[in-house]
């Protein structure tokens, strides 16, 4: 596997100390015109939604966004950040499938965005508040497929009982919402959003998926007289996290998903006309690394341990669904593997292994660690338990760096306490 200079990597970590989380801004945008130049038809518009949840910071909106790109956000907090960095809101989804009154008062009022409902509650509530504020936007309805992608059951969404998502065996009730959308003044019912899991490697499934799509919107359209204007097929393209992960590169499966959407439509005489995508990991996940110190080693009967100076602080994947990840020791690149090392965090769970087996020459207190493709749900995901405090991150970009979130540190950490009587 591949990562930035090694030269450059020892500069940044030279300023910053370990552990540190680093972006290699090339290949970000790299992936971004892969998705870009791919997810391309002469039939139909195309929208490439970056999903921010994945890894979200003012530096990568503005990236995207000056890209072209699309956003799919989830929260309060990743529409505060998008925005705030130039992003209209009529670039971004909302998804989400508990929105709360204040994230959807707040949305509505920075403009007309998309919002992608999850279930008959949720459009209540979004259809009330846009009636009182007298707020519009563009609505999308989720939809579950149940079509199975071979992915950890954890991280697999479009099972029958998932907590997202209307089943597209429940026509009754989609038709419903539908009807909600259309009786509403200031809501417009734009069309149908899917997303079938994570980490999926073969275009074939997202082929699944848009069969399974196309099937329920020509019943809708054709049998029911509802409107389809658009289509979200969601996100889940796979990554390389070890040498054993071969996913299909993303033109592949862009151009093959195009193709399909293209037959689709003139067989079933329909006219969508727009096709979204939603990457998240696919457009960060192999640009990141995480670069640790190593410290202790312990021997045990069976294994022997290399401590590092981070964790499932920093990285929870590996604890909460058994993510696997490769590393190497940047200090003694050139030397051959000889041992099989466990090398485990410093928080205080025993669950905190960030990599179960790792080859690695001998290694020594004081070399770095560098553990490839951190760059998707690594920081999104980490907390600061054991107040460890989130470690930086850097983007590089050729031979030059620079810190886009700065270190937690104690200071940082305890910006929060307070003692302050509420009553
Ligand atoms: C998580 C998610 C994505 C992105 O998934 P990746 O695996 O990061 O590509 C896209 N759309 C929805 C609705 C999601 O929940």
């Amino acid at each position: 596997m591949l990562h930035p200079a090694t030269d450059i990597l020892k500069k940044v970590v030279e300023k910053t100390g370990t552990p540190v989380m680093i972006y290699d801004e090339e290949r970000i945008r790299t992936r971004i015109s892969e998705y870009l130049d791919n997810f391309k038809s002469d039939k139909f518009e195309t929208r490439v939604l970056y999903a921010s949840k994945a890894f979200c910071s003012g530096y990568t909106a503005r990236m995207a966004n000056e890209a072209g790109m699309y956003f799919d956000c989830v929260s309060g907090g990743e529409v505060y950040c998008l925005t705030t960095n130039g992003v209209p809101v009529s670039k971004l989804y909302f998804h989400g499938n508990n929105k709360t009154p204040r994230e959807i008062t707040e949305y509505l009022g920075k403009g007309r965005g998309h919002i992608v409902v999850d279930n008959a509650d949720e459009l209540g509530l979004i259809a009330k508040i846009a009636e009182e504020e007298g707020k519009p936007a563009d609505i999308l309805v989720r939809v579950n497929p149940g079509v199975e992608a071979h992915t950890h059951e954890y991280i697999a969404t479009a099972t029958k009982d998932s907590k997202f998502g209307i089943s597209i065996d429940k026509k009754d009730e989609i038709l419903e919402m539908v009807e909600t959308v259309n009786a509403s003044s200031q809501l417009e019912f734009q069309g149908f959003h899917a997303h079938i899991g994570s980490q999926i490697f073969a275009a074939s499934s997202f082929e699944g998926e848009i069969q399974a799509m196309f099937d329920f919107i020509e019943e809708m359209v054709k049998a029911h007289g509802v409107t389809v204007n658009e289509l979200d097929l969601g996100g889940g393209f796979a990554i390389q996290y070890t040498d054993a992960d071969d996913p299909d590169d993303i033109p592949t499966v862009c151009k093959r998903m195009i193709t399909n959407c293209e037959c689709q439509m003139e067989t079933r005489g329909l006219d969508i006309k727009i096709i979204c995508i939603e990457p998240g990991r696919s457009l960060v996940g192999d640009s990141g690394y995480t670069i640790y110190t190593a410290g202790c080693r312990k021997k045990t009967d069976s294994k022997e341990y290399l401590f590092i100076d981070g964790g499932m602080a920093d990285n929870i994947r590996p604890a909460l669904y058994g993510a696997e990840y490769q590393c190497t020791n940047l200090t003694r690149e050139t030397e051959p593997a000889t041992k099989n090392y466990v090398i485990a965090g410093k928080c205080c769970e025993s669950g905190d292994v960030i990599i179960k087996e790792a080859p690695l020459p001998e290694s020594y207190p004081g070399d770095l660690i560098l553990v490839y493709s951190t760059g998707a749900y690594g920081y999104s995901m980490a907390s600061v338990y054991n107040k460890l405090g989130r470690p930086p991150v850097v983007f590089v970009n050729g031979d030059s760096a620079r810190v886009v979130l700065k270190r937690e540190d104690y200071k940082e950490l305890e910006a929060l306490e307070t003692n302050e009587s509420i009553f």
